[in-house]
């Protein structure tokens, strides 16, 4: 089978496309930045197009135009920036290269496309499902709703989609921006841990390797539509920080500044939608998962001169 991976060389896009490359498949690894693939045993079939979705390059045609099946994970995450600069880079990045993509994907090739949990805005008072109404609370979410609705549009007219909806997303090479990866970077620095908003808040944290696998098999699925991709638990953001102080066994503070609208106060998915569909729910083991992120941050740091 082939295989496209668009946000090849991202957190989530290497982790599917080293998981899929290992299972034998096919894999044209596509991003603008370079994908990494030099730890692949000899024989591993990938093809690398480090290209723009939005340029010229015909790699970028030939590949979605001929794929067996599509994970479109390109796109520019993060809820916490702010400017035109941004506004723009999300508008092209996650609704015009998703626009793109649509185009270029034959109908019935299956699609899987990902969106994010932050279209809720949060979770006032109980896990978020996929027929809640969206609660955009900032630039980032709108535009993952937008890219929604080029899906649905697509779903309408009999495209094969399937709309992942990941919760926060942790393990090894996840973005330094994001917070568990910052926190780690500050506790080996000796600097305190910034907290946004309390320790209070919750977040449903789901293993990277987990996510990957739930992409894969909703490529698989027969009955296309939007699916959370969460455990349906809400950690405390003091259990994230103390399962740091015990990953590197070190004292850790923390400083608590106040969190931006576009924060949402708590996370936490419905999964009942997630379960019919494949059967099984993600389970994180939050000590096992920070654990082998801080050791692949430490490898990663070692290699930088
Ligand atoms: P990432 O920034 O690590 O990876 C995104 C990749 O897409 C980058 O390598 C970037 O170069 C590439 N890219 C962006 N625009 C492109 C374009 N026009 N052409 C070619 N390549 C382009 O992000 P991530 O954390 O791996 O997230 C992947 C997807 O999952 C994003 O759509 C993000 O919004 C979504 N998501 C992530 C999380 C999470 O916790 N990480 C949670 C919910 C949703």
């Amino acid at each position: 089978m082939h295989v496209v991976v668009t946000g090849a060389a991202g957190f989530l896009g290497r982790y599917l496309t080293d998981a899929l490359l290992a299972e034998g498949e096919t894999v044209t690894a596509l991003d603008r930045r370079p994908y990494e693939h030099s730890t692949h045993p000899a024989g591993s079939d990938v093809r690398v197009v480090t290209a723009d979705l939005l340029g010229r390059d015909e790699r970028v045609r030939q590949a979605l135009a001929t794929a067996d099946a599509v994970f479109h994970l390109a796109g520019c995450p993060g809820v916490r920036d702010h400017g035109p600069a941004v506004a723009w880079a999300r508008h092209r990045d996650n609704v015009l290269a998703t626009a793109r993509v649509l185009a270029l994907v034959p109908a019935d090739t299956p699609l899987v496309v990902t969106s994010s949990s932050s279209v809720y805005g949060g979770t006032p008072g109980g896990p978020c499902a996929e027929g809640d109404p969206p609660r955009p609370l900032g630039g980032y979410a709108r535009s993952k709703v937008a890219v929604e609705e080029l899906c649905a549009a697509r779903r309408a007219a009999g495209g094969k989609v399937v709309v992942a909806r990941p919760f926060t997303v942790a393990g090894e090479g996840q973005r330094p921006d994001m917070a568990l990866a910052s926190w780690l970077a500050a506790a080996r620095a000796g600097r305190p841990l910034r907290v946004l908003g309390s320790l209070d808040r919750t977040r449903d944290v789901t293993d990277v390797s987990d996510v990957v696998r739930v992409l894969r098999d909703l490529a698989g699925c027969a009955t296309p539509g939007i699916v959370n991709v969460g455990t349906g638990v809400g950690r405390p953001l003091r259990d994230l920080v103390a399962a740091v102080a015990a990953t590197l066994d070190a004292d850790v503070r923390t400083e608590v500044t106040p969190a931006g609208r576009e924060e949402p106060a708590d996370t936490l998915a419905d999964t009942r939608r997630l379960r019919t569909l494949l059967g099984y729910v993600p389970q994180t083991d939050l000590l096992d998962l920070v654990t082998r992120q801080a050791a692949a941050a430490q490898r990663q740091a070692a290699l930088v001169p």
